[in-house]
Order: C-alpha cells, then sequence, then structure tokens
C-alpha cells in the first residue's frame, strides 16, 4: 500500500507541476525593469488570482518561452501596483496595459483526491492484513466492525455529585431543574399534553462547571448519566462516525432513565458545508446521524440529551432546532460572588487552620482571584492542601492559600533556574515600570503583588485586583494599554536598549489595539464598524472588509499604539526616581505587596476596592444566593431538610443568614 500511496503521490506532484507554470518564472521588479519598462508587453493575464501570465508583443519575445510569469499576493495588490508603477512610468492612461482574469485547472483538485486515495489505500491494506490489523486486539473479523461500537461511559450509582456541589452558577441550576422535574415524574408533563424539551446546550468558558452541572442533574434525578467526547465520533474511516453515534442512543434507550451528556460537541456539531476536503464530509454525516437520532427519541423515551460547548458560534443551527437541543444555557466565568460560594463548596471537606472561618476565608480568597473559573478554584484548595502537607503542617492556613493562587498564576517556582545578575536587573525595572504605571493611571487595576522569583509561566509577574467591569470606555483601555506597556518603556528608560521580555506585553497591546478598532468601533477614521477578530485556533479566512480598510486599520493601530507608548514614556520618565526605588526594593526582597508600594509611593492618588465587601456594595446582599428566584429557593429548602444534621452548614448558615451553596 505504501509503495502504491507514494507513487500515486509522485504522479499528483508532477501532474500538478506540469500543469502550473510552463514559462518561466520572474520577480516583479523583473517585470517592471526588464519587460513593462522596455514596451515589450501587450497583455497581462491574471490567473486563478495567483499568478499572472505576462504575454509578449508579437515577434518582441526576448526568449524561447511563449511568455513568463510571476507570482501576486492579492489582486488588490497587484492592481494597485500596477497602477502606481504606470503612472510612475509616464504611461498614458489609454496606453495602460489591459489585464484580463482567468481561471485554469492547474491540477489541485488531482491534489485534492490524495487523502480519499490514501484511506481507500490504507483500508484495503488492512483487510488483505487482517483484522490484527487494527490493533484492536484481534477480535476476529469483529476487529473491524467493533470501532463502530461507542467508547461512551456508563455512570450509575456511583454519582455523587448534586446540586449542592456545584456553586456560583443558580440561574443555570434553575434552568436545568426543569429536566430533574421531568425525568423524576414524566407523568405530570405528559398529562397536560406538554412536550418535554429533549435536551440542552450547556456554553461557556472551560472550567465554569458544565460537565459539573450536567453530572449533578444526573445525581440530583438518581438516574444513570452517560458521558461521551464529541472527538470520539471523528474517525479517519468512513461510516465510523455515524456507527457510533448509533450504538451510543441504544446505549442510551437500554439506559433510560437517563442522562446523556455529549462534551465538546462542537467537533461533531460544527456548521455543515464548508466545503472542505477530506474529514468534513464524514464529520457531516456523523452530524447528520445524531440529528436523526434526535429526532428519532419521542418523550416516551425519558432521555434527556445535555451538551457542553465553548464554540457556540461555530454549531450548525440545526442542533438549535425545536425538538433537538431547544436551550441554550450559558454559564459564565463567576463573579466575586460566585467565586465566593464555589469556594465554600471546596473548602468544605479541607482541614483548616481553627483561627480560620470558612465563610470569611471564601470572601477573602474570592477577592484575591479575579478571572479565575471553577476549575482554577478547586485547583486551589487542593494546591494549599498539597502544600499545607509538604510543610508537614498539621491543618491549612492563610500562607498557603496564597502560595496555592500564586502558583496557578505562575505555575511552579523555579528555584534551580537562576538569572544573570544582569537579566534580573532588567526583569525588576521591568516590573517596576508596570506597577509604577498602574499606580499613577486612574483607570489600571489596582495591584495585589509584583514579584521577580522565576516561575513556570514566566520571569516575572504583577498580579492585579480587576474591578469586576464589563463595560469599558476608550479612556480605560488606554490607561490599561499604558500599563501593559510600562515594562518595556522602563527597560528603554533605564537602559536605553530593549529586550524580548515584553513580547507577551506587546502582544496584549496589540489585541486590545484591534479590537478597539475592528471590534468597538472606537476609531474616528475607520468608524462605527465591528467585525471579529480571528480567535486562537480558527483558520485564518479572507477578510471581512477591502483591503484599503485593511491599511488603514493597520495604521491606526500602530497610531494608537505609538500614542500609549508616548504617553508611558512621558510618565515614566517624570516618575522615574520612583521607579528606581520600587526596582531596587525588588532586587533585594523579589516580592513586594502592596504595602511595600505604599510605603515607597506615598498612597494611591485614586480610591480604589480591595476587600470582599467593597467590591459587592451595592450589587444587592453580600452573598450571591439570597437572592435567589422563589423556585430554587424552595428547591434548596428541601435539599436542606435532608441535610439538617450536617453541623458546618448550620454554621454556614447562621453567619450568612443565607443557603449555605
Ligand atoms: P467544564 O465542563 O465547564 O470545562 P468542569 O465541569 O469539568 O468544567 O469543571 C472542572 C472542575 O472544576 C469540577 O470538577 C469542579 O471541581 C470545579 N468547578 C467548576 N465549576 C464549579 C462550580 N460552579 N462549583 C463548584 N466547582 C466547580
Ligand atoms: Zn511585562
Amino acid at each position: 500500500m505504501y509503495v502504491v500511496g507514494s507513487s500515486f503521490f509522485w504522479t499528483m506532484v508532477v501532474y500538478y507541476f506540469f500543469f502550473r507554470v510552463p514559462g518561466r518564472e520572474i520577480t516583479w521588479k523583473d517585470f517592471v525593469n526588464n519587460y513593462l519598462a522596455k514596451g515589450m508587453v501587450d497583455r497581462l493575464e491574471v490567473v486563478n488570482k495567483r499568478f499572472v501570465r505576462v504575454i509578449f508583443v508579437s515577434g518582441k519575445s526576448p526568449h524561447e518561452w511563449q511568455y513568463v510569469w510571476f507570482n501576486i499576493g492579492s489582486v488588490d495588490t497587484f492592481e494597485r501596483n500596477l497602477e502606481t508603477v504606470q503612472q510612475d512610468l509616464g504611461i498614458e492612461v489609454e496606453n495602460r496595459l489591459p489585464v484580463v482574469y482567468s481561471t485554469e485547472s492547474d491540477g489541485s483538485f488531482l491534489l485534492s483526491l490524495l487523502p480519499t486515495i490514501l484511506i481507500i489505500g490504507s483500508l484495503l491494506y488492512t483487510l488483505r492484513r487482517g483484522p490484527a490489523g487494527l490493533g484492536r486486539a484481534g477480535r476476529g473479523m469483529g476487529g473491524l466492525f467493533s470501532v463502530g461500537e461507542t467508547t461512551a461511559k456508563v455512570l450509575k450509582d456511583e454519582i455523587d455529585v448534586k446540586f449542592k456541589d456545584v456553586a456560583g452558577c443558580e440561574e443555570a441550576k434553575l434552568e436545568i431543574m426543569e429536566f430533574v422535574n421531568f425525568l423524576k415524574n414524566p407523568k405530570q408533563y405528559e398529562d397536560l399534553g406538554a412536550k418535554i424539551p429533549k435536551g440542552a446546550i450547556l456554553t461557556g468558558p472551560p472550567g465554569t462547571g458544565k460537565t459539573l452541572l450536567a453530572k449533578a442533574t444526573a445525581g440530583e434525578a438518581n438516574v444513570p448519566f452517560i458521558t461521551v467526547n464529541g472527538s470520539e465520533f471523528l474517525e479517519m474511516f468512513v461510516g465510523v462516525g455515524p456507527a457510533r453515534v448509533r450504538d451510543l442512543f441504544s446505549l442510551a434507550r437500554k439506559n433510560a432513565p437517563c442522562i446523556l451528556f455529549i462534551d465538546e460537541i462542537d467537533a461533531v456539531g460544527r456548521k455543515r458545508g464548508r466545503g472542505n476536503f477530506g474529514g468534513q464530509s464524514e464529520q457531516e454525516n456523523t452530524l447528520n446521524q445524531l440529528l436523526v437520532e434526535m429526532d428519532g427519541f419521542n418523550t416516551t423515551t425519558n432521555v434527556v440529551i445535555l451538551a457542553g460547548t465553548n464554540r457556540p458560534d461555530i454549531l450548525d443551527p440545526a442542533l438549535m432546532r425545536p425538538g433537538r437541543f431547544d436551550r441554550q444555557i450559558y454559564i459564565g466565568p463567576p463573579d466575586i460572588k460566585g467565586r465566593a460560594s464555589i469556594f465554600k463548596v471546596h473548602l468544605r471537606p479541607l482541614k483548616l487552620d481553627t483561627i480560620l472561618n470558612k465563610d470569611n476565608l471564601a470572601r477573602k480568597l474570592a477577592s484575591l482571584t479575579p478571572g479565575f473559573s471553577g476549575a482554577d478554584i478547586a485547583n486551589v484548595c487542593n494546591e494549599a492542601a498539597l502544600i499545607a502537607a509538604r510543610h508537614l503542617s498539621d491543618a491549612i492556613n492563610q500562607k498557603h492559600f496564597e502560595q496555592a493562587i500564586e502558583r496557578v498564576i505562575g505555575g511552579l517556582e523555579k528555584k534551580t533556574q537562576v538569572l544573570q545578575p544582569e537579566e534580573k536587573k532588567t526583569v525588576a525595572y521591568h516590573e517596576a515600570g508596570h506597577a509604577v504605571a498602574g499606580w499613577f493611571l486612574e483607570h489600571a487595576d489596582p495591584l495585589l503583588k509584583v514579584s521577580i522569583i522565576p516561575r513556570g509561566k514566566g520571569l516575572g509577574y504583577a498580579q492585579y485586583l480587576p474591578k469586576e467591569q464589563y463595560l469599558y470606555t476608550k479612556e480605560q483601555l488606554l490607561d490599561r494599554m499604558c500599563m501593559t506597556l510600562g515594562g518595556r518603556v522602563s527597560e528603554q528608560i533605564f537602559f536605553g536598549r530593549i529586550t524580548t521580555g515584553a513580547q507577551d506585553d506587546l502582544k496584549k497591546v496589540t489585541q486590545s489595539a484591534y479590537a478597539q478598532i475592528v471590534q468597538f468601533g472606537m476609531n474616528e477614521k475607520v468608524g462605527q464598524i465591528s467585525f471579529d477578530l480571528p480567535r486562537q485556533g480558527d483558520m485564518v479566512l479572507e477578510k471581512p472588509y477591502s483591503e484599503a480598510t485593511a491599511r488603514l486599520i493597520d495604521e491606526e493601530v500602530r497610531s494608537l499604539i505609538n500614542t500609549a507608548y508616548d504617553r508611558t514614556l512621558t510618565l515614566l520618565t517624570e516618575k522615574k526616581a520612583e521607579v528606581e526605588k520600587v526596582a531596587l526594593r525588588l532586587l533585594e526582597k523579589e516580592v513586594l505587596d502592596k504595602s511595600d508600594m505604599l510605603d515607597l509611593l506615598g498612597p494611591r492618588p485614586f480610591a480604589e476596592k480591595s476587600t470582599y465587601e467593597e467590591f459587592v456594595e451595592g450589587t444587592g446582599s453580600l452573598d450571591e444566593d439570597t437572592s435567589l428566584p422563589e423556585g430554587l429557593k424552595d428547591w434548596n429548602k428541601d435539599r436542606e431538610k435532608e441535610k439538617e444534621e450536617t453541623t458546618d452548614e448550620q454554621v454556614a448558615r447562621q453567619i450568612t443568614g443565607g443557603m449555605p451553596f
């Protein structure tokens, strides 16, 4: 098979080049100086928007080739360059070169057949070698067919997750509660003639508890929980995906009533018809099969299908039609109240120092962990316990939690990575630049800590307390950009040279600048427009705006960043003595916290919030769950009655006056 495959490959390659361009390749400069300027060119032919064939005036061809050609990046640029060059050469408008456009087969369709041929080849090869070739432990010919079996896992009696273990997403719980009721008393719904929703898609960033919530739903309803990952349907063999979907649904039917959870459904649920070769159509078949199976369920099947994804935007709309996943439940990153309640959940099993009150600790930690997801918080609690164990303490204290947070943010401390004194100095001045710039910019986030101890994720780091804010003004964004540039500016001021250490900062600044101009319509020249920026991992598609707009955007981005840089330079030059003070103290102590900064710089000239109580002021009660919708409150009360014995929770309730989850 290998030989067959490779000879095919070479045939394709030969075809490809044969079809492509028999003439000679030249450069743009060649074209201008040796051909265009000498008046040898009759016309230009743009082929497939990719290269340009230069056709000579008859009899004037300087070579044995019929024509020469050159590559172009884009038709837009080519046209513009051609225009400029002819203008520069003083060619009259009516004598300018005619340009024709054409499409030709360049053999790439043959090349695009290649994957299919390889797959068929390898399948034939496997068949000839016999079932063992599949590697799935010789089950006779069954080996070949067993690839169509689902890889889903069924959890039956071992689900110990309940709603009380999921904190900080009360609205989502309320939405999903209906499914619990339905699984428990389907008759109540049937008697009323209600159509039961078949499923829901849980969306939101990773680690916010989507899987956990789905599992808790099964735990509450006391039904089996079947989980499968969307990527398990993607196999190279034709027909395996759909076969696995069929198998999965028959497994679900056997276990009904149950909850079927498909994690990362975007792997199979991508929008159809994007016309790529290879696996695409197989993925479409799998998706179609999924839709067919969902439609095949009726209200008496008693299977609720939940799916999780962090990319709801790329899902095929057919998935969301009524009768399929007709609910979309968003679980966002937790805010400060949400984080406090998630901390409460994860502090529950830990053995804490007796002077610590779990409630107060949870609030304190919530204020120290902006931007953390539920998974990060679980991680912090576990790390704290590990650190305490490493120090042979018999209980976990506040220091351990602080170290755990640092570790989750920055990665492991690298004791062995010794920085050269020169480098260490650079890092100290860089971080001091950030810290001082932030201190004197009104809209920058208050500083919590800066450190120059190298960690897994960088040489130094600074931790801030961002406001829980959802709308930003232009001025606020500018202040943040300036603070991010503070590191590089400080290097520039003190050493007159810059290092590679600011790459991450520059990336952030660039992203912010593009977002302001392309997404938020904050630039006067570009205007009130908004386009999606490509996300990480996206294929870069064609830009949705013209080449001219693209150039304008690039210019404006550059000018915005330059403005921010100059502003930071002015600020830090003025505060040079302060930066120096902070940098020297950093070199001496390696870690500075807010009290050190106060000591060195005096109070920050702007009001700022730092405690839990200040953060949640004016947003209702202190705890998030006292403002629960009525339905969930009753629900919780029932749960509470069942749990009455647990003294810990009684204490919590007394203190908060609310529901302890
Ligand atoms: P997702 O499926 O959204 O990526 P998971 O449900 O797998 O996230 O969450 C991973 C872990 O993070 C959970 O097992 C749990 O320990 C913790 N976690 C996440 N969100 C919460 C939450 N809201 N309450 C309690 N724990 C949470
Ligand atoms: Zn930096």
